[in-house]
């Protein structure tokens, strides 16, 4: 019997990528061993981390690197490591932060919220953020003018969260920000680039051990050594709070591992052979049009994009969206943009099979849309419901 039948607990078909609140991916087998082989043991976690160094330095081009609970914790240990140093008493005040530089320079459409708001995980530190430029445009001038003596690090996020046109390109943050003596600290959280930041000049890169590795619940954090030794130093202080186990470094170090081992051609092609059976299944569908889309930040991946015709389909995209997720099986879609008309579909974490179930829930949803022709939710009352039910929990 399934555990989620046991529990209580909606079997979920994940169609909408690497989300937290679904339990982020599907753990890849070594990283499951790994996690599971470590578990009963005692190790010293220093030597641990000195073996997951090793680990992210192969894999990223790096000097060094260390795990920690989550990207998000590795924002706030890289921005207090740009503050302190190795200064233990320091690291043990923040984050009072009095005495160190404590800005961090950030463009305006980078501010983004990823289950929480990434400001919040500077401030964490006791830094402030410094927005350059505008959510619709940010230049390298801007950039100069917002350095001064107080910055400790610009922090640059790559995702398909941030505004996608206008934004400052990352060489020219490093060029700018190196100028001046600032590092630059790439938020990498889901790019599939584990060299490519560090190659190009970032002092520290981030990312999530659970999103495309499938690794355990954890932050890898990878750079310069003195500022990856400075971030790691603050497991004496406010990291202590952002502790990962030794399953969560021992299974992130299998995952990237893994990573490098598993045949991106073959997974790739079974992603492929998904969309072109959903995109297929619903040619003919009234008011539906299905396209294969590239990812926005050139991960090497697609997903099928589900344009709705509302007056055709008789359903507008997000209640499409609601319908699936009320489903049987619930199928959890893409939706960051359905008050755009459309959604997505993400192959990348469905086990095999469920992708004929994921086409059968599309097509009966738009047959009962057909004969229902409910009226349409306002998005207003939509997300004052969403809002609602989280402030429910745990009723
Ligand atoms: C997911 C994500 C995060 C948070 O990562 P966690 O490892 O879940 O804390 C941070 N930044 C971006 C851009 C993300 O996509």
């Amino acid at each position: 019997m399934d555990l989620r039948t046991q529990l209580g607990l909606r079997p979920v078909i994940n169609v909408s990528g690497t989300m937290t609140s679904l339990g982020a991916s599907i753990a890849v087998p070594a990283a499951v061993e790994a996690a599971a082989a470590i578990l009963p043991q005692f190790v010293e976690i220093a030597d641990l981390q000195r073996c997951a160094s090793a680990a992210i330095a192969r894999a990223c081009g790096s000097e060094a690197g260390f795990i920690t609970a989550s990207c998000a914790a590795g924002i706030t240990l890289a921005v207090a490591g740009t503050m302190t140093g190795d200064d233990l008493a320091a690291i043990e005040r923040l984050p009072d932060c009095s005495g160190l530089k404590h800005a961090v320079v950030m463009q305006a459409g980078h501010l983004v919220n990823y289950g929480a708001p990434i400001d919040q995980a500077v401030r964490l530190a006791g830094a402030r953020v410094v927005p350059v430029g505008q959510a619709t445009e940010a230049h390298g001038y801007q950039l100069e003018g917002a350095i001064g003596p107080s910055t400790t690090a610009v922090l640059h996020v790559v995702s398909h969260h941030t505004v996608s046109y206008a934004q400052i390109p990352l060489v020219t943050v490093i060029e700018v920000a190196h100028a001046r003596g600032v590092p630059v600290i790439v938020d990498a959280a889901s790019e599939y680039d584990l060299r490519g930041f560090i190659s190009r000049g970032a002092d520290i890169a981030l990312y999530s051990a659970h999103k495309f590795l499938g690794g355990p619940t954890a932050g890898i954090v990878a750079g310069r050594k003195a500022l990856v030794r400075a971030a790691y130093l603050q497991n004496h202080g406010i990291g202590r709070g952002m502790k990962v186990g030794k399953e969560g470094i021992y299974g992130s170090i299998a995952a990237l591992q893994a990573w490098g081992a598993r045949d991106h051609a073959a997974v790739r092609e079974s992603e492929r052979a998904c969309l072109y059976l959903w995109r297929d299944g619903l040619a003919g569908q009234p008011g539906v049009r299905a396209v294969i889309e590239p990812d926005p930040t050139g991960n090497p991946l697609e997903r099928l994009r589900i344009h709705i015709d509302a007056r055709s389909a008789h359903i507008t995209a997000w209640d499409f969206v609601d319908a699936l997720a009320a489903g049987e099986p619930p199928v959890i879609a893409r939706d960051h943009e359905a008050e755009l008309g459309y959604f997505d579909l993400d192959p990348c974490n469905l086990h095999p099979g469920q992708e004929r179930l994921v086409l059968q829930a599309l097509t009966t949803a738009l047959e009962r849309a057909r004969s229902e022709r409910r009226p349409a939710t306002p998005l207003a009352e939509r997300r004052r419901r969403q809002i609602a039910q989280r402030l429910r929990w745990p009723d």
